[in-house]
């Protein structure tokens, strides 16, 4: 083991919606290939023609770029390997591992009606199966054969399953796996085994509605003289109900998420811990989960998507982060919220102001809109309704104040206290006319710190036109 080199694969079929749950299932073999300094490859299991898109495709691809997913080779598209895959069958066919079936749609639909009412496992006969001394039946001129493989008779598959413990399926289970359509194409199973034997995967780990493609898998590898890899089966991610993630039961993308505001480092962050566990530790960063991950520690029982606990780790996240990278990382969404950040107050600045009380981007890009989007304009009414008469000589005194405090949140602060004693009155009295006065709306943040960031002068401006 210790001087073994390790390789492991995420092989997606990029079949229909990609949601985060399938992604889970990338990092863990990519951790355990950086974690050992090995290879990580990406391998596109497109030989489904109708269901593969392109589109599939960039998500996964797009996907794991985002999240700092770096792969060693591939992308790999089986359906570039598909006359690696006839060799080997030509090959097994010569080597006597596989057999031509000629049993037609009709005669297997007839053996399966008749296992089904002995009460029988639906399995193939093994009519076509050629063993010594057996006279096979004539070849029907009209039936295009599969390729069956020939599955050991007797006996069972033994593994050591990394997440699961030891499994033993009886061959008597299995049937001789079609590995060939009538048309040659090459069967899911059988493409598996090439390419993890041809890409020496010594780690296979995935999803565990594979175990049952296990055996047969293992079986077709030794018979082509592989040494079966690793298997850790990973337990499924369900929703937050308890159900499979479905695009139908709302589950989301990584690029939906991505469009929502998330972080990437939260995203990994948070898959990482949908399945797997260090100690308590629930905040880490991509190297340390690169430093700490191992197979012993993948969890037995399924995960379940916790969408509170993504955006508490969002948040957690923004907090942390240095404030020019998240300012730049929150820029395309002001702007996508019409916003243009070169004029007016330093981003950064706003950003920063902002990130505490943001579990997403997105909150940070609408709270930013405070000091991007034109000073509000009002009427003589709107004034006369939320600045009260009284108010204002507290208001001008105020304005007077800010004038003369050097621009730091203290002295603003300060200017406040002094106007407060001098009126005797109470900070909501004066803060909420400021707060409407500079932004149409009592909701801000510390006004302060609002102050600085929108500039002294811009302040006393947008304060001047309701006293007067
Ligand atoms: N293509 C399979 C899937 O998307 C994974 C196969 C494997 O990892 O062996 O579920």
């Amino acid at each position: 083991m210790s001087t073994m080199h390790i390789r492991t694969r995420f092989a997606p079929s990029p079949t229909g919606f990609i949601h985060l749950g399938n992604l889970r299932s990338a990092l863990y073999p990519w951790a355990f290939a950086r974690h050992n300094q090995g290879d990580f490859i990406l391998r596109i299991e497109d030989t489904d023609l109708e269901r593969s898109t392109q589109e599939a495709v960039d998500v996964i691809i797009e996907g794991m770029a985002w999240l700092g997913m770096d792969i060693d080779e591939g992308p790999i598209y089986q359906m570039q390997r598909i006359d690696r895959y006839r060799e080997v069958i030509k090959q097994m066919l010569d080597a006597g591992l596989a057999y031509p079936c000629y049993m037609s749609e009709a005669e297997l639909n007839a053996l399966r009606d008749a296992q089904m009412a002995n009460k029988e496992k639906p399995r193939y006969n093994g009519l076509w199966r050629p063993e010594p001394g057996k006279v096979l039946p004539p070849i029907p001129a009209d039936v295009n054969p599969v390729i069956r493989f020939k599955n050991p008779i007797g006996g069972s598959v033994v593994w050591d399953d990394a997440v699961k413990g030891q499994i033993e399926i009886s061959n008597d289970e299995l049937d001789d796996l079609v590995i060939a359509r009538p048309d040659g194409t090459p069967t899911y199973n059988f493409c598996v085994v090439v390419d993890d034997l041809d890409m020496k995967i010594t780690h296979v780990i995935r999803g565990d509605d594979h175990v049952n493609n296990t055996p047969r898998q293992i079986n077709i590898m030794k018979a082509l003289g592989g040494t079966p890899p690793i298997y850790a089966h990973l337990p499924t991610v369900l929703n937050d109900a308890g159900e499979k993630m479905s695009k139908r039961n709302g589950a989301m993308s990584v690029r939906d998420y991505q469009k929502a505001g998330y972080l990437p480092e939260a995203i990994l962050n948070y898959l990482a811990r949908l399945g797997w566990s260090h100690g308590d530790a629930e905040v880490f960063s991509k190297e340390q989960f690169v430093a700490w991950f191992d197979l012993d520690s993948l969890g037995r029982s399924p995960a379940q998507h916790n969408p509170e606990k993504l955006l508490w780790l969002n948040h957690q996240y923004i907090q942390q982060a240095d404030p020019a990278t998240l300012a730049e990382a929150t820029k395309p969404f002001a702007h996508e919220l019409g916003m243009d950040t070169e004029q007016g107050p330093d981003f950064v600045q706003v950003v920063n102001l902002l990130k505490d009380r943001a579990n997403t981007l997105i909150e940070i890009a609408e709270g930013a809109k405070l000091f991007y989007l034109p000073a509000p304009q009002f009427s003589a009414e709107q004034i006369a309704q939320n600045i009260p008469e009284a108010i204002i000589p507290a208001l001008k005194d105020l304005i007077a104040a800010i004038a003369q405090a050097e621009p730091k949140k203290e002295a603003y602060s300060a200017a406040f206290k002094q106007v407060l004693a001098q009126h005797q009155i109470k900070m909501p009295a004066l803060a909420m006319p400021v707060r409407y006065a500079l932004f149409a709306t009592t909701q801000t943040p510390a006004i302060d710190s609002v102050l600085v960031v929108l500039g002294k002068d811009e302040a006393i401006n947008r304060l001047s036109r309701v006293v007067s």
